[in-house]
């Protein structure tokens, strides 16, 4: 059986001020009903003026994706009643959206996958229920926040699948600087339409609205994959219904059923004149384009020489690439910056902020390969310098860290080892050449992992009279 699925995706965008008024936008830790006006509230006579900041955003969007920006769009009004819903409708773009088609790709197990979308258009947003034991209360801080939604084809074949397009298109939205995309604050939202069928044809579809992780997309559309298999299975027929996703319980929640699909009775909203964007506008918003996930990916690759694996992680987040490019800098080395970055740094990298600065690190990595300090004693130093904020170079002066490379005492050092280990020396005088490594490590234990390895095993062969 086939599944077939396509997405309906809200993304926030990041403007000072909300869609049609100059309410400050960023509600997330306001104070409830401190960020409204008689426009975001509805009140009869107020006028809505549209931001044009936000529709820039959404043009960046667009052009990253390569849809065809509509020269006219028209905003319409989306009716229902709804207590986060002041106004009685939500401004909306139904009939002429900003943008038609474009496609998104991206990687999945090393495979290369293109969604195709299907449109995308401005829309605000509304406000907030929030449920306490004596009843919902109602903030009106997000109501007009700028939305863009964009609408895929039905071209995704899996949960997993979906959930990874998701990654890729929060990737993109962030590199562009258009939105945090985070799903957890409500900036990334995703309602998920899904069929199956057994014969290649399109089947029909159920919707799952508000999904608001990467873990409940993928967990909600497994759960609808499988029941929609196993109804069509018993020769069942699939209802078109919408349901809502319960996380805790992991449980499809049956909201409505086909016959009460509302009528939004949608119309031109006319207090907005049609938004045109002029050729001359679209090019601004065209230079003004930063550098796109994949292109830098591409470029790690081609002006670092790094793998297509590790360019892939490390654009994945773009403060993540900066702060490798920043490090790679530092220390003129990309390929130790890369390496350091993705196996030491990744793992303590919580926040938005890194958990070191870029240039201490990169005097660190400096301090390897001039063979100042050993890898591993530089690691210990780094984990400690993350924990404790020190500078990680301060640490090896205090600590005594760094690589022990005086040719008498490294000289000391292995006649104490060979004085003390007459079994290994035997060995290797016998033809047992492996038991070098032996009293390598011995001499290293006895420095504290000072010792210069390189130096130390010379050194001991000298001794051994094999060189
Ligand atoms: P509706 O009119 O019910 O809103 P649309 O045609 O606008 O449906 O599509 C809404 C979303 O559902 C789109 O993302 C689209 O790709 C997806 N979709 C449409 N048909 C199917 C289907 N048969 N199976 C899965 N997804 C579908
Ligand atoms: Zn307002
Ligand atoms: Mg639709």
């Amino acid at each position: 059986m086939h599944t077939v699925i396509g997405l309906e995706i809200h993304v926030q965008l990041r403007t000072r001020t909300k869609l049609f008024c100059s309410c400050n936008a960023d509600y997330f830790a306001a104070p409830p009903n401190t960020l409204t006006c008689p426009v975001c509230l509805g009140m009869p006579g107020a006028l809505p003026v549209l931001n044009e900041r936000a529709v820039e955003l959404a043009l960046r969007v667009a052009l990253a994706l390569g849809a065809k920006v509509q020269e006219t769009s028209r905003f319409d009004r989306k009716n229902y009643f709804y207590p986060d819903l002041p106004k009685g409708y939500q401004i909306t773009q139904r009939e002429f959206p900003l943008a038609l088609g474009g496609e998104l790709s991206f990687r999945m197990d090393g495979e290369r996958r293109s969604v195709r979308i299907h449109e995308m258009h401005l829309e605000e947003d509304a406000g907030k229920l929030i449920h306490t034991d004596e009843g919902a209360l109602v903030d009106m801080n997000r109501c007009g926040v700028p939305l863009v939604e964009i609408v895929t084809e039905p071209d995704i074949r899996s949960p997993k699948e979906a959930r990874e397009f998701l990654r890729a298109l929060r990737t993109l939205l962030r590199h562009l600087g258009v939105s945090n995309a985070d799903m957890e604050k409500g900036e990334l939202r995703c309602d998920a339409n899904i069929s199956v069928s057994a014969d290649g044809e399109l089947g029909t579809k159920t919707e799952i609205k508000n999904l608001n992780s990467f873990r409940a997309v993928e967990r909600a559309l497994a759960a609808e994959e499988k029941r929609q298999r196993e109804l069509l299975g018993r020769g069942g027929p699939v209802e078109q219904v919408t349901f809502g996703w319960d996380e805790h319980t992991g449980t499809l929640v049956l909201q409505r059923s086909k016959e009460e699909a509302h009528d939004y009775r949608y119309f031109p909203e006319p207090d907005l004149v049609p938004l045109v964007v002029t050729p001359d506008w679209l090019a601004r918003v065209r230079e003004e384009m930063p550098e796109l996930p994949w292109e830098r990916e591409e470029r790690f690759m081609r002006e670092y020489g790094l793998s297509r694996k590790d360019a892939t992680i490390l654009i994945e987040e773009p403060a993540r690439a900066d702060y490798f490019e920043e490090v790679a800098r530092a220390c003129g080395s990309p390929r130790e910056a890369a390496s350091w970055v993705l196996s030491e740094i990744l793992r303590y990298w919580r926040d938005e902020e890194p958990p070191i600065g870029a240039e201490a690190l990169g005097r660190l990595i400096t301090a390897v390969k001039s063979g100042k300090i050993s890898r591993t004693n530089a690691k210990e130093a780094l984990e400690e310098a993350i924990s404790s904020g020190q500078d990680p170079l301060e640490i090896v002066e205090e600590r005594g860290l760094s690589l022990l490379s005086d040719e008498g005492e490294l000289r000391r050092l292995a006649e104490e080892v060979v004085a003390e280990n007459p079994k290994a020396v035997e060995d290797f005088r016998a033809g047992k050449k492996g038991a070098i490594g032996f009293l390598v490590g011995q001499a290293m234990r006895k420095s504290g992992g000072r010792a210069d390895a390189k130096k130390l095993s010379q050194i001991l062969l000298e001794l051994l009279g094999s060189s």
